[in-house]
């Protein structure tokens, strides 16, 4: 590992605040089936910690987008590199993303799934970073909330690497 890595949410805080999200959904959604959509790749450890913390019917689907190069900065540009297996033709869905930034991604997701007729659409973020967004849109359930710096772990990567970290943390050294 090259780079230097500060923490910001050890695996503890992380597995705490997902069991609260999960018991808050399964409350909220109490006696419903509900789809949870997650955003490759960043989001699948995520969605998959949060699917275990859901006393609820769940089933799991998951799409591909790609919004950022092989750097730090946003193209701005998204595309979809995987679409559903599954119709959300009247369903109850949860789409599970790793981080708001600047919203642009998932404005499009939220604006493409819309379209679909779910019975419902929220979105779930692990991190939130309000103070980057060009695009109005707030996830309806946000783990943590971050300053305008760059994350890695739990997922999300630099360059692909450092999904694997349990914990968040930011790349210190540029
Ligand atoms: P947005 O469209 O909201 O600007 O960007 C969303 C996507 O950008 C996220 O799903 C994530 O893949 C990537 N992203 C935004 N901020 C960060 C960050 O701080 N760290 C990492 N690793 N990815 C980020």
């Amino acid at each position: 590992m090259t780079d230097k890595i500060r923490l910001l949410f050890t695996e503890e805080q992380i597995d705490a605040r997902i069991r609260e999200i999960g018991k808050q959904i399964t409350e909220e959604y109490e006696g419903k089936e509900i789809v949870l959509v997650c955003a490759l790749k960043g989001a699948s450890f995520f969605a998959c910690e949060l699917a275990k913390r859901i006393s609820l019917d769940v089933k799991m689907d998951f799409i591909s987008l790609s919004s950022y190069g092989s750097g730090k900065t946003s193209s701005g540009e998204v595309r979809m590199l995987k679409d559903l297996d599954f119709s959300i033709d009247g369903k109850n869905v949860i789409v599970v993303e790793d981080i708001v930034d600047t919203g642009r991604t998932l404005s499009y997701v939220m604006g493409l799934l819309e379209t679909r007729k779910p019975e419902s659409l929220k979105l779930c973020s692990l991190l939130d970073k309000p103070s980057r967004r060009v695009v109005d849109i707030q996830a309806d359930y946000v783990g943590f909330e971050v300053p305008d710096l760059f994350v890695v772990g739990y997922g999300l990567d630099f360059d692909q690497k450092y999904r694997n970290l349990p914990y968040i943390g930011v790349v210190e050294n540029d």
